[in-house]
């Protein structure tokens, strides 16, 4: 279970070559000459997914637009009009947001393909970015944010199928055993040219080998979900049913002495889902002039009344 070792490997050049030109060969399916496409992930490094999908896109011969310093929501709905994209890829509560945006503003932007990356995309975040961007959403299975892509979308499921000449995903239960074929278990990714360098994703999915219907005999990969951090659990769902109102941009929530603490940024105008009772709430509408998603800024902590906010 090593992600150092992974990363290690993901950072030869040789590796960074190949997913590259993995990458080219999915993109190629919906990427044109001179597309734009919209890339949103947060680590920029050399060797990273961001730095790998830029050199996909240009192999494709599309015009790679990366979100960089200025990361606030309107910087990102502004980037994605001002650049025509026509594809994005993405952290899936990142496109989603951006699909709200666009309708909260009026602003019509052409995006007809979604990668989502470097989180699981729920079927709840699937069904989002259809409603949001009228667009065909696809996933690829990066390990953490190191380059690594284990695989990517089958044309015909939701699922993904694991690049198996290179990697090895096992399915096991809580003790580390292999679990059933089409159970649900934990993750755990391995480079077959070390394979006893084992990670463990911390997401949970199902396997399922044979022929697929889209002619794949690559294994395929279902129902990805966070797991392992079960204490956790209750928050995410909570998160993830508040965050599939269109009238919420952003939401966090964190535990505190007291008891859950919850911090919701709306886009007026629409309905606000029904909240649980929390210890602290926070509720208020965008500030363009300010708000990044939380996600980039995990550390900053929920405000203390800021004037805007409805607190209770
Ligand atoms: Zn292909
Ligand atoms: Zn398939």
């Amino acid at each position: 279970m090593d992600y150092a070792l992974l990363r290690e490997f993901a950072m030869r050049p040789r590796a960074q070559e190949e997913t590259v030109s993995y990458l080219a060969e999915k993109l190629s399916h919906f990427v044109r000459r001179m597309d734009s496409v919209l890339i949103c992930l947060p680590n920029q490094e050399p060797g990273s997914l961001s730095h790998l999908m830029e050199q996909a896109v240009l192999l494709c011969e599309g015009v790679p637009v990366t979100w960089g310093q200025d990361h606030r929501w309107v910087s990102l709905l502004r980037l994605a009009f001002s650049s025509r994209v026509s594809a994005i890829v993405s952290t899936p509560l990142i496109a989603l947001g951006l699909s709200k945006l666009q309708n909260y503003y009026s602003i019509p932007l052409f995006i007809r393909d979604v990668v989502t990356a470097g989180y699981p995309c729920e079927e709840w975040m699937i069904e989002g970015l259809c409603r949001g961007f009228d667009c065909h959403p696809r996933g690829c299975l990066s390990v953490g944010t190191t380059g690594i892509v284990a695989g990517f979308s089958c044309e015909k499921h939701h699922g993904v199928h694991i690049r198996d000449d290179l990697y090895q995903v096992e399915i096991v239960d809580e003790k580390g055993v292999p679990v059933p074929e089409g159970e649900a278990g934990e993750m755990v990714i391995s480079w077959k040219g070390r394979p006893e360098t084992r990670y463990a994703m911390g997401e949970n999915a199902r396997l399922f080998t044979g022929r697929c219907q889209c002619g794949s005999y690559a294994p395929l990969l279902m129902d990805i979900v966070p797991g392992r951090t079960e204490a956790d659990a209750d928050l995410r769902k909570l998160g993830n049913a508040l965050q599939s109102w269109n009238s919420v941009l952003d939401c966090r929530i964190g535990r505190s002495p007291h008891g859950l603490e919850l911090e919701l940024i709306t886009l007026p105008g629409g309905r606000l889902p029904e909240l649980p009772t929390v210890a602290k709430q926070v509720i208020r509408p965008l500030n363009p002039e300010t708000d990044a998603p939380f996600f980039y800024d995990p550390t900053q902590k929920i405000r203390k009344n800021p004037e805007t906010a409805i607190d209770f």
